[in-house]
């Protein structure tokens, strides 16, 4: 028996259990039988507790996930690249991976995650059963999604900070999708209302196929889901009616 012997802060009892995140293995799920482990739901980020107690269900504790593994532009790109159609349809260009660590090609993350919810299921009609599952079927379908910074933007800076971060990382940007598609022929499709604005006009005018012609379509957090579906179809309607003119 190793189990440490965790006290309670709130009741003092002895012996609260590590809780773990994450879609469980299945050793883990032996761990939980065998009484060493609480499962904490597959959705993890910076803060959430690392302790249950036995006795009164307090949980206590400051997760930090992002401390591990490093999170830099090649991280993200190794878990994304293992994703990559073989042809290329259609790109999808985000804002950054977040802070929160819930990165779109990160398989060991929760189909409730809202870019990964708006992808499989409004996009594609498809009901995940995992991560793995939903980006597998994401990429048989040609479809691929690059971030315009792999710096996390979308915490402790302003607007105007941020805006600045994904203009300068235009060049990078276009790299990247140069590496791709050499021949511009995916078209693309651009998400978040300042991703819009500041990378649409640029992409266009150095020769990218941008869907959204304009349109703005915004990032599917809560509340916004039901925008970004209808923006969404506008942009896929224009698009099949161009390809058939
Ligand atoms: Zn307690």
């Amino acid at each position: 028996m190793n189990r440490r012997r965790k006290r309670c802060p709130k009741c003092g009892q002895l012996g609260a259990l590590p809780i773990a995140y994450g879609y469980p293995s299945p050793e883990q799920y032996e761990a939980v039988e065998r009484g060493e482990v609480v499962l904490g739901g597959c959705c993890v980020w910076d803060g959430m507790p690392e302790w249950r107690c036995q006795g009164c269900d307090h949980e206590w504790g400051n997760l930090r996930v992002s401390d591990q593994p490093k999170r830099d532009r090649d991280y993200y790109l190794s878990l994304r690249n293992q994703y990559k159609p073989v042809t290329l349809k259609l790109i999808f260009v985000c804002e950054s991976p977040p802070a929160s660590g819930k990165y779109f090609y990160d398989k060991t993350g929760c189909i409730a995650e809202h870019l990964f919810r708006a992808m499989t299921r409004d996009i594609l009609g498809y009901d995940a059963r995992d991560k793995e599952d939903g980006l597998r079927a994401f990429q048989a379908a040609g479809y691929f999604l690059v971030d315009a910074t792999y710096a996390q933007v979308d915490k402790g800076l302003t607007e105007a900070e941020r805006d600045s971060i994904i203009l300068r990382g235009y060049p990078q940007l276009e790299e990247d999708l140069l590496g791709l598609d050499p021949q511009r022929r995916a078209p693309l499709i651009l998400v978040k209302k300042n991703v819009c604005e500041i990378l649409g006009p640029r992409l266009a005018t150095n020769g990218f196929r941008v869907l959204n012609e304009g349109q703005v379509v915004y990032y599917p957090s809560t509340g916004n889901q039901k925008k970004f579906r209808s923006q969404m179809s506008a942009i896929f309607l224009k698009g099949i009616e161009s390809s058939q003119a």
